[in-house]
């Protein structure tokens, strides 16, 4: 397929011709386009999630694979990594292998797992995108050797007492103090503050930060209740450097039934589910002239790939077809596939939109449809990706 119009190629835009299949064969100044992009629109390298619950498995009444990943192309994200707690946990190597099933069967983005922490030593060789270390594993004997292990891991930045404590009580300290039980190779994933940045930094580590910890004001209702918590204002305004110094943003995408949401405040289930919010709203940055379209690009797309260690994020001959294609309008968003039909980010006032989503050389959304494309597990090295 030959796709033309304005493309990011090595950092700049390029008026352009792309030949793909699975994988960009050529770039070229001319052709004959199967489908020609106008000039008000932008072709950019996929986006990436680093953080999603698409839930699935017994969870599927929350969500599941289908309307997840359709949620994601809807939002312009060609490739997410999944969260492993879901019914049952996958933490051991046959559960590594159904979880990973499920998806080649129904996922219509490329995608990757993370391992819960294990004491099961055959998942370090399985095709995982890494460890998800959750606050209670930091006090396990097991925690040791995953930390040993050369593969990626994906810290929630609070400790043990915190999952205990009143909302109220779970405070910034406890993330920052999660970060000294552990070293090797590190993500910290979503920093409610710039302090959590500024420390995994020191350490060496990567990190990232979430919509919602940004612009959402407060934890006012269940629908804003999510872990760790939105810090305050103050907090807040100074999490705005996370755009220009944070490694990436991901979503957290974290969905519940709306019978769920409606239960009492104390008991309600914490998460927000807005994977499909992430890329318009980076690309909204951009058009503001509040970060640079190079800026733009390494937060959804080259960086996420970069601490993934995988052959996407840029568009160059051998690289995977993945492609999210945007355009400049004024919508407000809300969701479209997804299980949940309400977010606190509903109704926030965006500049950029997906017109089109391409992964793995086809169109996994068109600007109004999602179709049943298959995704790949990107870290399967067996495969040919
Ligand atoms: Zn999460």
């Amino acid at each position: 397929m030959w796709i033309k119009g304005k493309a990011f190629i090595k950092d700049n835009i390029e008026d352009c011709c792309i030949e793909f299949d699975r994988k960009i064969k050529q770039i070229k100044k001319d052709c004959k386009p199967d489908i020609s992009f106008n000039s008000s629109s932008l072709i950019l390298p996929g986006s990436l999630d680093m953080h999603v619950h698409t839930r699935g498995m017994l969870l599927s009444y929350k969500e599941d694979i289908i309307t997840a990943t359709s949620e994601a192309a809807y939002g312009g994200v060609t490739t997410i990594v999944d969260m492993p707690n879901t019914k049952p946990y996958i933490n051991t190597h046959e559960r590594v292998l159904s979880r990973l099933r499920e998806f080649e069967n129904y996922s219509r983005t490329d995608y990757g797992i993370y391992s819960g922490v294990t004491n099961d030593n055959r998942v370090d060789e399985d095709p995982i995108a890494g460890y998800k270390i959750f606050p209670e594993d930091l006090e396990k004997p097991e925690l040791k050797s995953i930390l040993s292990s050369k593969r990626l891991k994906i810290i929630h930045p609070e400790i043990p007492i915190s999952n205990n404590s009143f909302r109220n009580l779970r405070e910034m300290w406890q993330e920052l103090a999660s970060l000294y039980f552990v070293q090797g190779k590190i993500h910290v994933t979503h920093a409610t503050n710039y302090n959590t940045i500024e420390l995994a930094k020191k350490f060496g580590f990567t990190v990232d930060f979430t919509p919602h910890h940004l612009l959402v004001s407060g934890e006012k209702d269940c629908l804003s209740k999510v872990n760790p918590p939105i810090r305050d204002k103050t907090e807040q305004n100074k999490l705005i450097r996370a755009l220009f110094e944070a490694d990436t943003i991901v979503s957290d995408h974290a969905p519940h039934t709306s019978k769920e949401k409606n239960m009492p405040y104390e008991i309600c289930p914490p998460g927000i589910a807005a994977v499909s919010f992430t890329t318009p709203f980076v690309y909204t940055m951009f058009k503001k002239g509040i970060i640079s379209l190079q800026r733009a690009v390494e937060l959804v797309s080259k960086n996420p790939a970069k601490i993934l260690g995988v052959n996407l994020g840029e568009i160059k001959e051998d690289k995977i077809a993945n492609f999210t294609i945007i355009s400049f309008n004024d919508w407000r968003y809300h969701t479209k596939f997804s299980k949940v039909l309400e977010t606190p980010l509903d109704e926030f006032p965006l500049e950029a939109n997906i017109l089109t989503t391409i992964v793995e050389g086809k169109i996994a959304y068109d600007g109004e449809e999602v179709y049943p494309i298959r995704g790949v597990n990107i870290f399967d090295k067996s495969g040919n990706t």
